[in-house]
């Protein structure tokens, strides 16, 4: 049988219904921020994981009808798809008091339009991060074989999104598939039952494989402006781990292809 297709419009739809549940998620937020004290910390906290919590149901049974659809699409056979709950409290508690710190002016007082803005950019996160991890998770309690790739869709893709869309379809790792950024309209894409790929027009790892070849050769080879290798240099020495053959193959992609 031949690989089954998917239209890039299809994914789009999807991703576009993810981002509206993540913007208007936030939108709510910021009312109520708007509204009170910020000073009151119990309350903010309250109100923000709150709000985490709705915007990841909410994108999780998103996640979860997805993944239904491509299981009828690509099998022709329905699976009972969950909405998972990714939702971690903790995790979000520790990322609302490191915002307040970041946004701390001293005497108690707070820069309430910056706190505000990354306590709205938070729930964007968790709430874009639940629709990976939730059609991921479908995947891995699905008792056929699965492979997932991670299609760019929209225009706001950074370097990390595309080196492991240039992968295909792969048994992707929970941590690959939850990776995600303000803004980032990636999709992860199951192919379903030993399919190996989905054919989505439009979507061609290999265009963004090259791209990752390309940057790797240029770091190799010298071939990247003074300045960026001193920084990738700089950074491997300061920071432990830090691997050039990712991390400064990266930081030649964000430079040459303009990216994130
Ligand atoms: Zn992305």
């Amino acid at each position: 049988m031949a690989d089954p297709t998917l239209s890039m419009d299809a994914l789009r739809n999807f991703a576009q219904g993810v981002s509206e549940i993540s913007g208007l998620s936030r939108g709510t937020l910021m009312e109520s921020l708007s509204a009170i004290d910020m000073r009151d910390r119990d309350m903010v906290e309250d109100l923000v994981l709150g709000a985490c919590r709705a915007a990841q149901q909410a994108s999780g049974s998103y996640a979860a009808q997805f993944y239904r659809g491509m299981s009828i699409l690509q099998t022709g056979s329905d699976f009972d798809a969950r909405a998972l709950d990714a939702y971690d409290r903790e995790k979000t508690l520790i990322a609302i008091r490191g915002i307040y710190n970041q946004c701390y002016l001293g005497d108690g007082e707070w820069d309430e339009e910056r706190l505000a803005s990354a306590l709205g950019d938070r729930v964007e996160f968790e709430a874009n991060r639940a629709a990976k991890v939730g059609v991921w998770k479908n995947g891995q309690l699905d008792s056929r074989e699965v492979r997932y790739a991670r299609v760019p869709v929209g225009a706001e893709t950074c370097a990390w999104c595309l080196m492991t869309a240039g992968l295909g379809y792969w048994f992707m790792t929970e941590e690959s598939a939850s990776h995600t950024h303000a803004h980032c309209d990636c999709a992860i894409v199951p192919a379903i039952g030993g399919i190996h790929a989905v054919r989505i027009p439009g979507y061609d790892s290999t265009v963004y494989r090259d791209m990752w070849r390309e940057a790797n050769a240029m770091l190799r080879d010298g071939a990247v402006p003074r300045d960026l290798a001193e920084r990738v240099d700089r950074l491997s020495q300061e920071r432990p781990g830090y691997r050039v053959d990712t991390n400064g193959a990266l930081a030649v992609m964000r430079w040459k292809y303009n990216l994130k």
